[in-house]
């Protein structure tokens, strides 16, 4: 049987989205009850899997050193709980790349390496370039409301936590 597969955008969806970018590990917070939240979808045997635009780093306003620490802290903070984190460094001033949101093609690689079924799959994300990608490869996506006018989105919540009690708990 094929896996089943939690997407997740990480600013504003995991860590609080800063006005600017998250790079700093004095910036990088948590958001609450994110972690809780997240190891109920892991023990419902779902895998999880990051799927962020870092155009910070194209744009030479951080490094992936830089971001690499913000992940490992993440991942410390949540003891390990992201089976893999895709990031695209790219940002359209600089290069174009199929893997920078709404592109899917992060997404893609995460379906053909842990052999993910879609059908039994879910995108969170704060931004409609998020539910794009899932809506196209036929993903169920869940938006954290951020005053998005217009979305593609399957549901609309207030933060993680409640998206999470959403797909455990279906209408
Ligand atoms: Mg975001």
């Amino acid at each position: 049987m094929k896996n089943k597969c939690i997407f997740l955008d990480r600013d504003g969806v995991i860590n609080r989205d800063l006005a600017g970018y998250a790079y700093r590990l004095e910036d990088f917070e948590i958001l609450p009850g994110v972690a809780e939240a997240l190891w109920q979808l892991k023990q419902a045997g779902y895998l999880l899997v990051v799927v962020t635009n870092q155009s910070g780093i194209a744009q030479g306003i951080y490094t992936r050193e830089q971001m690499q620490l913000c992940h490992d802290y993440m991942q410390e903070q949540m003891g390990d709980v992201m089976d893999a984190i895709y990031y695209a460094p790219h940002h359209p001033s600089v290069t174009e790349s199929l893997t920078r949101k709404p592109d899917s093609l992060m997404f893609e690689k995460a379906i053909a390496k842990f052999d993910i079924d879609v059908r039994r799959s879910w995108m969170i994300g704060d931004k409609e370039r998020d539910m794009i990608p899932a809506v196209k490869l036929g993903i169920a996506s869940i938006l954290i409301d951020t005053g998005t006018p217009q979305t593609k989105a399957l549901h609309i919540v207030k933060d993680l936590p409640e998206a999470v009690r959403k797909i455990l708990k279906p209408d």
